[in-house]
Formats: C-alpha cells, structure tokens, sequence
C-alpha cells in the first residue's frame, strides 16, 4: 500500500567552522525543503537567509579558532525551520548587531548586512546570543503552501 507523504521530518548537521561548509550547509537545507516543490524564489530566499547565517558562525563565532556549528532542520506543514548555532563568542546586544549596517569586522569589507537579509528572506527570525557562551539563529520558511 502506498503511503502519503509524512508530515513532519527532521535532520542535524554538525560541521566545523571550514569556510567551505558554508556552500554545504545552504545545499543541505535547500534539498531538505525540496519536498515541499518551493517556487524558485522561496528556494532562492531561504538559501540566502540560510547562507548569511552560516557564514555568520563561520566568519564570527571563533575568531582565530576551530569550532564545531550545528544546523537542525525540521519541516511542518509547509514551514520548514533552520536552527543554527555555535558555542563561540556570542554577543553582548543582539538587537544593535542585528541593526542593518552593523558590523564588527569593516575592515573585512563586510557591510553588516546579514542579519536584514535573514530578516528580509525569512518568516520569522529569532536570535538568541550570550557573549562567551554562543549564539542560536533560528529562521523558518513557508514554502510551497497554497
Ligand atoms: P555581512 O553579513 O554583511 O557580510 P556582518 O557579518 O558583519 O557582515 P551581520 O551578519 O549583520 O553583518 O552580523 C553583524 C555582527 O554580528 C557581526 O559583525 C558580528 O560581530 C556579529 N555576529 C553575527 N553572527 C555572530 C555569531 N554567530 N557569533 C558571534 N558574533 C556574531
Ligand atoms: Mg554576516
């Protein structure tokens, strides 16, 4: 007997900071939504806002260091949920690192702009972040939904 398609599915990723990663990590998360058929902008959308988060715990979290980021990926319904956190230096004020143009690397031509386009290409995003302790950036999509 053929069975429908479940409605929820679950996956984690664990990789070190590596900038290739990066490029994995946005892949991944793009083939876990496939299921949901988005259209080529939701894809699109959600494999930016998932890539300036990546690059964020890859560029940010352990200056000079080697660091584990993990990635959970649960789908519901036609919301699909990115979860990525780090163990590095955190932030002490969220909301002012997450204004646009903020940036504590300029002299990296880095524009501060990654937290917007998270905002901007996500649903809903939640950050949450304790200077020594880590940073948690947790973004959902809603694809495909008609
Ligand atoms: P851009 O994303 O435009 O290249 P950026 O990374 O500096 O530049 P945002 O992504 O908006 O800009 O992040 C703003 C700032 O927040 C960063 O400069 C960095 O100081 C801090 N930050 C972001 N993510 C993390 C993280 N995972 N751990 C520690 N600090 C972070
Ligand atoms: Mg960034």
């Amino acid at each position: 007997m053929r069975q429908g398609i479940k409605d929820t599915n679950r996956m984690e990723l664990i990789f070190c900071n590596q900038p290739e990663n990066e490029r994995i990590g946005r892949t991944m998360a793009a083939v876990f939504a496939t299921v949901l058929n988005p259209t080529l902008e939701e894809l699109s959308d959600f494999k930016t806002a998932v890539s300036e988060a990546v690059t964020n715990a890859i560029i940010h979290a352990y200056p000079g260091a080697e660091g584990d980021i993990n990635m959970v990926l649960e789908r519901k319904g036609n919301e699909i949920t990115v979860t990525i956190s780090d163990h590095g230096i955190g932030m002490e004020n969220v909301e002012k690192f997450m204004e646009p143009l903020f940036t504590t690397l300029p002299s990296e031509e880095r524009s501060g702009m990654g937290f917007t386009f998270m905002e901007a290409f996500s649903d809903h995003l939640e950050v949450k972040s304790e200077p020594g302790k880590g940073t948690c950036v947790c973004l959902m999509k809603k694809m495909g939904g008609k």
